[in-house]
């Protein structure tokens, strides 16, 4: 038996190769990869680079799934690259839409595996709440996420898929021969990367991923519209900087060690000193604005006058925004949300001492859309009440 809460990384890994037929698919493929990919099949080495960028524009500019459509090919190298590749997003199951417009996914990958993706409109925006995992090793005790038993690390493929079923759904890739669709404002104009999983435990492929979707020759979002969140994974945060420049926003929660350390386990591991002396490098080191600090609001737990003071004080110095966030309860949580006028009282110290401080309001409630809410349907594996709040290191009368 393990008494304490595990902080791994070690989670299953899927082959690129398709089991069927063994095709590769397009999808998910760097554009260097994607090259070295079209050389192994066939294609001459110094027609690659070129082939690769009439592909791409067909499969993340025009959304083509068939290569018969790609029109600007030769026909006999698109039956090359029929027998050899499939452009492939994952499936998805069910939409549920909320009354307030919000969209929830549920998205079948490779293994039977499912996970959620959220569509939030806004009316200056639409925000897509995507995964980077299948559940999460983390263990944080008021995240709903953090109780399924079950987890893999999501391919870039998988991960971009997100992003191409949700235009698909939203009918939002352009018409050929109709401009570019980079024209008026978009559907599908922010990416946050706070669905299940942690991001940077899964470094490599949300790279890769968030690379393909940033690509100006194909869905082309900005760096400053996609928003990376983390639990405090500190040694993948400089990366973060460097290798994405995306804009983070910090699961911090607590404003003591001690509270830190049950909520959010991997703060045992690096704890809140350790990740503010990161956080501090992140705006230079990506060349970006300000941080979100987000703060669950738990009832008697976190959410006092001076947890709100000293959350100002330990931020002080770093460009910010911090995000209260309603707790979203869920079946057999350990915590409830704070009280309204307890959370209006703890924005306004936040505010006074001169930090934007929004309350997230609630969206999609009626099908289980917010925040921390997300858990596949076919992996209920649920953990006991009494397992999670062991594992939070919370004694029973706590
Ligand atoms: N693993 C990453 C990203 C996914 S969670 C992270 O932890 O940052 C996205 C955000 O939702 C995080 O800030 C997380 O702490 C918060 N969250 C999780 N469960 C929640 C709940 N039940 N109510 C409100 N917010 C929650
Ligand atoms: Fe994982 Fe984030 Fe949930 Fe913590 S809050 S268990 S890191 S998904």
């Amino acid at each position: 038996m393990t008494a304490s809460a595990p902080i791994t990384q070690d989670v299953l890994t899927i082959p690129r190769k398709l089991p069927e037929g063994g095709k590769t698919n397009l999808v998910g493929l760097t554009r260097d990869q994607m090259r070295a990919a079209l050389i192994a099949a066939g294609t001459p080495e110094k027609q690659a680079k070129m082939r690769v960028n009439q592909i791409w524009q067909w499969v993340y500019h025009w959304g083509s799934r068939d290569f018969a459509a790609m029109t600007n090919l030769a026909k006999d190298y698109r039956a090359l690259l029929a027998e050899n590749f499939v452009i492939e997003v994952p499936e998805m199951v069910s939409k549920q839409v909320s009354a307030d417009g919000t969209r929830k996914y549920l998205v079948r990958i490779a293994g039977g595996h499912e996970v959620e993706v959220v569509y939030i409109p806004e009316e200056d925006r639409g925000t897509l709440c995507i995964s980077s995992q299948v559940g999460c090793t983390l263990t944080c005790s008021f995240c709903h996420t953090g109780t399924q038993k079950l987890v893999r690390n999501l391919t870039a493929a998988e991960i971009v898929g997100q992003v191409m079923m949700a235009r698909d759904d939203l009918g939002e890739w352009p018409e050929p021969g109709q401009g570019t669709g980079e024209n008026g404002p978009r559907l599908l104009s922010n990416i946050v990367l706070m669905g299940m999983g942690e991001p940077l435990y899964n470094f490599d492929n949300v790279r890769d991923a968030m690379k393909i979707v940033m690509d100006g020759e194909g869905i082309a979002l900005s760096r400053r519209r996609i928003t990376l969140s983390t639990s405090g994974v500190v040694p993948e945060i400089a990366k973060t900087a460097e290798e994405i420049g995306c804009l983070l926003a910090i699961s911090f929660h607590a404003t003591t060690d001690e509270v830190r350390d049950k909520l959010v386990p991997i703060n045992k591991r690096w704890n809140i000193e350790t990740l503010l002396a990161e956080l501090r490098e992140y705006p230079r080191l990506s060349n970006s604005e300000r941080i979100t600090f987000e703060y669950v609001m738990l009832k008697d737990v976190n959410d006092t006058d001076a947890d709100a003071r000293r959350l100002v004080k330990l931020i002080q110095g770093i460009p910010a925004k911090i995000n209260l966030i309603p707790f979203n309860e869920w079946p057999g949580a350990p915590y409830k949300r704070s009280d309204w006028s307890r959370i209006e009282k703890f924005a306004d110290i936040i505010y006074k001492a001169g930090y934007a401080s929004p309350i997230r309001t609630p969206r999609g409630e009626d099908i289980m859309a917010a925040c921390g809410q997300l858990k596949s349907a076919t992996e209920r594996a649920r953990k006991s009440r009494a397992q999670i709040e062991a594992e939070a290191g919370l004694t029973p009368e706590a």
